[in-house]
């Protein structure tokens, strides 16, 4: 069984101090793959870095809306130099947040819509954070229509999730599927077609049922992938494969191998 964790932050610290432990206990826990996204420039770099010394490592590249403050001037140059690197397996994260304390709606939507522009000119898929948010990302990633990925940890209802599903978008499902009270993600888990389900923990960040916020690993996708396989009655080995598989079709992962 192979699991293949498609969001984990290895750059920060609790997981970079200890990188060698991390990778040990994901392989123990049959998770064999990892794309790490970088968040604004230096930690895209350092997930470059990570990936081009360790093959089951896969880097992504972008700009958060998080990081976006007044002073950081998104420059998509710097990027696409990154990315004539041919490491980075797609843009991200990237997205918009509007729970943000003090967001503004407009430098957000520029630095979405520039770096969807260079998704589309380097054909990679992006990898979108979201947070009430829902209805202006739908109407920016519809104009946008070469251009397919993943809303990562997603925490809504089916209806949104259709929305997205009918653009080609994956959904990524992480700690929140195990818990119990999850009603609504776990009811979009039930209808998301089979081959558009990754798997995820955006470790250290968002924990799960057993496991507290800040002090997740790769190693609890298997988690995430029992609490699927039981809401679906899929096998675990069947459950492994086809987002295994689903991982791959979407970042190209064979071509990279
Ligand atoms: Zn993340």
């Amino acid at each position: 069984m192979k699991l293949f964790d498609t969001h984990c932050h290895l750059t920060d610290p609790p997981l970079a101090k200890d990188l060698d432990g991390v990778l040990q206990r994901a392989v123990s826990s049959g998770v064999e793959g990892f794309i790490v996204p970088g968040y604004d420039l230096v930690s895209s770099r350092t997930a470059c870095r990570l990936a081009s010394a360790n093959p089951s490592i896969y880097a992504a590249i972008g700009l958060h809306p998080a990081w976006l403050t007044p002073a950081s001037n998104f420059s998509p140059e710097s990027f696409r130099q990154l990315a004539r690197l041919r490491i980075p397996v797609a843009i991200g994260e990237i997205g918009l947040d509007y729970a943000l304390k003090d967001y503004s709606v407009l430098p957000q939507t520029e630095v979405l819509r520039a770096q969807l522009e260079l998704a589309t000119i380097l054909s990679l898929p992006v990898i979108i954070h979201c947070r009430r948010a829902f209805e202006p990302l739908f109407l920016i990633l519809r104009e946008f229509s070469g251009v397919v990925g993943v809303l990562h940890a997603y925490g809504g209802g089916p209806q949104l999730a259709e929305k997205f599903l009918s653009l080609g978008y994956y959904i990524g499902f992480g700690g929140g599927l195990t818990r119990p009270q999850a009603r609504k993600v776990r009811e979009t888990a039930l209808m998301v077609p089979a081959d558009r389900i990754l798997l995820e923990t955006d470790a250290p960040y968002i924990g799960s049922h057993t496991v507290a916020k800040g002090k997740s690993e790769p190693r609890d996708v298997l988690a995430v992938a029992l609490a699927l396989a039981g809401l679906r009655s899929w096998e675990l080995a069947e459950t492994a494969a086809l987002t295994m598989a689903n991982a791959s079709r979407l970042f190209n992962l064979k071509e990279r191998i």
